[in-house]
Order: structure tokens, then C-alpha cells, then sequence
């Protein structure tokens, strides 16, 4: 395994293996402090992918100024015993002056997907989000890239600029990680306290509810779905809820009718939430 701190390193490392082999590229983005939840990223693109890519970069683009860029948990020695574990070729490691020498005079923009959910709470976010994923795309030139359903939103995001741009990569979503208890994987999760612990399994709960209860009835509104996910949420004295939304999926719009088994059915929509247990905020969701 080589780990890359330049971009010039990495073109070269990536024109080298292109110029020998006809395999593809394999690409995975993460902020680093790798948990299983990534690692299952690593494992998908170890079986489809000749060479495979990780990049490690905690983007300060994407964090709002109140949002905790700084304090987000690092630590790269135990990030690439977990790559090379999984088998990763390249890890790239930028610093911050090397993504952005000079203050960007650019800004990937994907609207209307990204005015709902974690869009709306976090103004800007997605914006960072694809300009350095962009940004990434050039650099790596992947033939695939791996994102995690946690992030639903980012995947239709990312799809739609790809889509938009004519970006020559597949993307492959991977489904959401969680603990035995049920908590999705999150780097974020190291901040909870044992009791704000204890009651964020609230989160994956109220989707399980709202699944079994897709399951028992023929016909169903959104509004009844999120009133039962809220109620469960609801229950966790430290839960504070930031939102709870059914919406199509991966439009993010809204549903206008009840949803049935019949055919006008949506292909997908998904619960998504965001809830903040003392300073942490969770994300996680279901798509049916
Ligand atoms: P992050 O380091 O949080 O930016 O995440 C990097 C990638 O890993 C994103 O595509 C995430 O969606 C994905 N990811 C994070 N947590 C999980 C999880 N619990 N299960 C599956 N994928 C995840």
C-alpha cells in the first residue's frame, strides 16, 4: 500500500497504473477515523476494482462556521492499519494547502436535491461537498466510486452533478453499517456520551417501527410514517430533533399522494432524519 500526500504524486502513481494495466479504477472518499462502515466501502471496491483509491481529507469546505471542523476525530495511523487490512493500493492524504493553495474562485453547485434535509440545516454543505468531491474525481479519474446509503443525500447529490456534468464515473452506493444494537456506523458517534449512546438507538428503532408498519398495511401517508418515527424519537429525553422527512427517492421530492401497493406507488422513497444528542448530530434513514 502507498500512501500519497501530493497531487502531483498521485497523478503520476494513477498515469502509471492506467499506461500498464486495463483494469479499472476503484475510488473511496472519506474523512478518515475509518470505522467498519468504510471499511465495507474498501471491501466492495477491492471486488470490483483493479486498483483501489482512498482518499482521506476532512474537508473544511463542507463544514458550516459553527460546525465542528476542528474538533472532527482524526487519527491516521489507525486509518491505514484499516486500508491495508482491506486491501487499498493508494491512500491519499492532502493537507488542506494542498487542495486549496489559493481561496477557491469555484463552487460546484447542485440545487433543488439539496434545499431538503441535511441541505437546509446545514446551508453550503453539499456545495463543499461536491466541489471537492469534483475536485477528487479529476485527481483520481476513477472508473468507479463508493458512497455510503448513511449519506443518502449525498448519493442522489452526487449522482445528479455526475449525471449534470457528464462525469465519466459509475457510482455505487453501499448500504448503511451498523452496530450489533443497531446505531449506524458514524465517525461521529465517539462523541457521544454513554447515556446520549443509549439513547440514539432511538434512531434506528423508529425506522425499524416504520418499516414493520410499511410491512402490516396495504396503504400508508407520509405524514403517518413521520408522526411514527417523530413519536419513537420523541421518546429519548435527549433527543432534539432536527428533522424527520419522507420523500421520494433519489429525487428528494415531496410525495404527494398516499403511498400503496397498487402502482402508483413512487420506485423509492426514503425516511431520512437528523437528530442531535447533546452537541452530536445524527443522521440516519431507510429507504423502502
Ligand atoms: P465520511 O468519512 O463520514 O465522509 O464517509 C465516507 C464515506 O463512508 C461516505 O460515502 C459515507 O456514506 C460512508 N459511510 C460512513 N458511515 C457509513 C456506514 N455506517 N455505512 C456505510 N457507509 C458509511
Amino acid at each position: 500500500m502507498e500512501v500519497i500526500y501530493s497531487i502531483n504524486d498521485l497523478r503520476a502513481r494513477i498515469r502509471s497504473y492506467r499506461r500498464n494495466n486495463d483494469q479499472s479504477v476503484g475510488f473511496v472518499p472519506t474523512m478518515g477515523f475509518l470505522h467498519e462502515g468504510h471499511a465495507s466501502l474498501l471491501n466492495e471496491a477491492r471486488q470490483q476494482s483493479g486498483l483501489v483509491v482512498l482518499s482521506i481529507f476532512v474537508n473544511p469546505l463542507q463544514f458550516g462556521p459553527n460546525e465542528d471542523f476542528e474538533q472532527y476525530p482524526r487519527n491516521t495511523e489507525q486509518d491505514l492499519q484499516v486500508a491495508e487490512a482491506a486491501g487499498v493500493d493508494i491512500v491519499f492524504i492532502p493537507e488542506v494547502k494542498e487542495m486549496y493553495p489559493v481561496p477557491m474562485h469555484t463552487n460546484v453547485s447542485v440545487t433543488g436535491l439539496t434545499s431538503r434535509l441535511c441541505g437546509a440545516s446545514r446551508p453550503g454543505h453539499f456545495d463543499g461537498v461536491a466541489t471537492v468531491v469534483s475536485k477528487l474525481f479529476h485527481l483520481v479519474q476513477p472508473d468507479q466510486a463508493f458512497f455510503g446509503l448513511k449519506d443518502a443525500q449525498q448519493v442522489a447529490v452526487i449522482q445528479q452533478m455526475v449525471n449534470d456534468l457528464n462525469i465519466p464515473v459509475e457510482i455505487i452506493p453501499c448500504p448503511i453499517l451498523r452496530e450489533p444494537n443497531g446505531l449506524a456506523m458514524s465517525s461521529r458517534n465517539v462523541y457521544l456520551s454513554v447515556d446520549e449512546r443509549k439513547q440514539a438507538l432511538v434512531l434506528s428503532q423508529s425506522l425499524e417501527k416504520a418499516k414493520d408498519f410499511v410491512q402490516a398495511n396495504s396503504s400508508y401517508t407520509s405524514v403517518e410514517l413521520k408522526e411514527l418515527v417523530t413519536e419513537h424519537i420523541a421518546s429519548a429525553p435527549l433527543a432534539e430533533i432536527d428533522y424527520v422527512e419522507v420523500l421520494a427517492y433519489p429525487t428528494l421530492e415531496p410525495l404527494e399522494n398516499s403511498i400503496s401497493r397498487s402502482s402508483d406507488h413512487p420506485t423509492s422513497f426514503i425516511i431520512a432524519l437528523a437528530v442531535k444528542f447533546g452537541k452530536t448530530r445524527l443522521i440516519d434513514n431507510l429507504i423502502l
